[in-house]
């Protein structure tokens, strides 16, 4: 079925805070460490990194959305009970980092289903949120977001209106997409003009190079029209000893290492601007 689509428009619109919980060697559409047979034997991460970043969330009662891998939450089930428990809402990142075309809608379904109940019984909170790894699913089109649908997931927020990662033609704005009696909730990244194209404002190397202020007038741009500025980190991105990595292509390489040592200051920075929400406090 191929959905209607709404712009959806928020009285009081937030800033919105999301993690991808993820080990530094999660790739995808890499031939080396996005293996998940070899994931074993890199230097685990995550868990010291996630705690930290829970600790500077704690003070400003900020809320965030944390994305979590199945494999993570399989290996540190303690840990995604700790994120519910201090009030932060639980959601879905798919169980191996596999991009959504590299799987079947059977496998895409069967994940799904099984990454659900894991989280839901580890945290015990409904899970309604999924971001597929890398921004993968890449259009509106992608019969994925039925499948979200009809899998009980309320909101998908992996669609982006950046080259290279997404389309230029997607939206920049929330969505609702209703596909007959089911409906699901399309929530884009913060994103800006920069480089003579689209970028991601709300993350990544953007969101560590460009100057404070601007990425903070386009937040403040988002919120007045009624749209959520949706930020959105990776624990291994607060890491001041990311083990290196070699041979990975040149994107991988820009997510990871530009600017990487700037991130902790401006997130401080972020968070004594104003509280943070999760997604689930817009459902
Ligand atoms: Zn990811």
């Amino acid at each position: 079925v191929t959905p209607s689509v709404s712009e959806k428009r928020y009285g009081a619109a937030p800033a919105v805070l999301t993690f991808d919980l993820e080990e530094w060697f999660c790739l995808c559409g890499e031939d080396f460490y996005g293996d998940p047979a070899r994931w074993e034997s890199f230097e685990p991460r995550v868990e010291k990194l996630t705690a930290a970043i829970l600790e500077a969330l704690s003070p400003g009662g900020h809320r965030a959305t944390f994305f979590v891998l199945g494999w993570v939450a399989l290996r540190y089930p303690a840990l995604v009970s700790e994120i519910a428990r201090k009030g932060h809402e639980v959601a879905f990142h798919g169980m191996f980092h596999r991009r959504r075309d590299e799987m079947t809608l059977d496998a895409f379904r069967g994940e799904l289903r099984a990454g659900k109940t894991l989280l839901e019984d580890l945290s015990g909170q409904r899970v309604a949120g999924y971001r597929a790894a890398a921004w993968s699913i890449s259009t509106l089109s992608d019969p994925a977001l039925e499948v979200l649908a009809e899998e009980g997931f309320l909101y998908d927020a992996s669609v982006t209106p950046v080259p290279v990662i997404g389309r230029r033609s997607n939206p920049c704005f929330p969505v609702e997409l209703r596909f007959g009696a089911r409906s699901l909730i399309e929530f884009p990244p913060l994103s800006g003009r920069g480089w003579f194209s689209t970028v991601l404002f709300g993350g990544g190397w953007a969101f560590r190079q460009l100057r404070f202020s601007r990425l903070m007038r386009r937040s403040d741009e988002f919120r007045a029209r009624g749209s959520p500025a949706v930020f959105a980190f990776h624990p291994w991105e607060f890491d001041s000893d990311h083990p290196p990595m070699t041979g990975v292509p040149a994107l991988h390489r820009l997510t990871h290492f530009a600017h990487a040592g700037r991130l902790p200051k401006r997130f401080a920075r972020l968070l004594a601007r104003e509280r943070m929400h999760a997604f689930r406090d817009l459902l």
